[in-house]
């Protein structure tokens, strides 16, 4: 910082006043000078700023152990809203939250085929549509954020994705000429990492994977609270590690993938040669649940290999970081039931005893909705990173 930079140690001070508000509102200006180390005038200052820009609100009186009560400090989480969208691959689901997290309305629709014109125009439909159902505020809806599948470069170019026409598009500059507003878009594990550490199984949890298993695997890491991104933003394509060598040919060019074995693909191929489905066309995940619910003997064999290989790559992913947390997230999560046992006994038979019961391993308890408010805080993120400058 330069000497004497007075707009920056200012910014700095308002961003410290509104993270604490943020953070364990309702609080009283006294507290935050005495937790901040800053002084009253400076807090009062700053307070004043943040009621005028109505990102922070009073509320009425709080406690006090003698004298005149204190007023309560709270962070409005009506000032804007944000969307949030999980794109999925045969499905689009956007939901609208407040500044905290919370899902104010939620759209979605199922997607028949991934062509281009059919993803714009559904993403253009929610989008429009949740704009027009949010609240009045004094920001408006503050951002769209989308997690997607696929390779995704800073700049929301969309490099390569195996599942959806759109290769090369840019989603974030398409958005934003549509709809003048903000857009993020990242890959659907990192803002599923996101989801979990910010408002899931994973709030307690600093060094985190979060592991997306839907029709490949994708992974969001998390070091010391913060996302990893790696140096071009694209890091956590664990669904590519070698696990046989002489493996199935994958389509990143590599043999033995991950992916290839343990994710919904992996057993969606998987169910289509059982005797039992033999007669069935398509085959859905809704159909394996239930046989896996009846007590089909093959499901429950297929599940328990597919969990079985699903434990073998989280493997390689503990001696790599060794997190506190590994969270399992994306459609596999809904067959918990059947693949944890697998996945442990896995973890039991291949990991050093240094390793122990140090990582809690669970699936993620926002459920469908890991992706989509992950997306959201994203854009909530940037919108408050305006008003006030990260402190290192
Ligand atoms: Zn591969």
């Amino acid at each position: 910082m330069k000497t004497g930079d007075l707009t920056l140690v200012k910014q700095i001070n308002k961003s410290i006043v509104l993270n604490e508000i943020e953070k364990k509102g309702p609080i009283s200006r006294a507290q935050i000078s005495k937790d901040t180390g800053l002084n009253k005038t400076t807090v009062s200052t700053m307070v004043s700023e943040l009621i005028e820009d109505k990102l922070v609100n009073e509320l009425g009186q709080g406690q006090s152990s003698g004298g005149r009560k204190p007023v309560m400090l709270y962070f409005n989480t009506h000032a804007g809203y944000a969307i949030g969208i999980d794109l999925g691959v045969n499905y689009i689901l956007a939901v609208l939250t407040d500044l905290s997290g919370e899902i104010v309305e939620e759209e979605s629709v199922p997607l028949s085929d991934q062509s281009a014109e059919e993803i714009m125009q559904a993403l253009r439909s929610l989008i429009r549509s949740l704009i027009e159902k949010s609240p009045d505020s004094p920001y408006g809806v503050v951002g769209i954020g989308i997690g997607a599948p696929g390779i995704v470069d800073p700049e929301g170019l969309i490099l390569f994705t195996p599942y959806l026409d759109l290769n090369q598009v840019n989603l974030k500059q398409i958005l934003e000429d549509e709809f003048n507003i903000p857009t993020l878009i990242d890959n659907e594990a990192n803002t599923g990492a996101l989801g979990e550490h910010l408002y899931g199984a994973g709030k307690n949890a600093m060094n985190l994977i979060y592991v997306s298993v839907g029709i490949g695997i994708g992974t969001g890491i998390i070091i010391n609270g913060q996302l990893y991104k790696g140096a071009t933003g694209i890091s956590g394509e664990m669904g590519h590690l070698t696990i046989e060598v002489n493996g199935r040919k994958c389509s990143c060019g590599n043999r033995g993938c991950w992916e290839l074995y343990a994710s919904e693909s992996a057993l969606l191929t998987e169910a289509k040669k059982l005797e039992y489905f033999k007669d069935t066309s398509s085959i859905t995940l809704d159909h394996i649940e239930s046989e896996a619910k009846k007590g089909n003997k093959d499901v429950l064999r297929l599940l328990h290999t597919i969990g079985e290989y699903n434990g073998v790559g989280l493997v390689n992913i503990i001696n790599t970081f060794n997190p506190d947390m590994l969270i399992i997230g994306n459609r596999m999560a809904r067959f918990e039931n059947w693949i944890m046992n697998p996945i442990k006994s896995v973890l039991d038979d291949r990991l050093s005893p240094f390793h122990g019961n140090a990582v809690n391993l669970t699936v993620s308890s926002l459920g469908k909705y890991s992706n989509a408010l992950g997306a959201s805080a994203f854009v909530i993120s940037k919108f408050l990173d305006i008003n006030r400058v990260k402190v290192i």
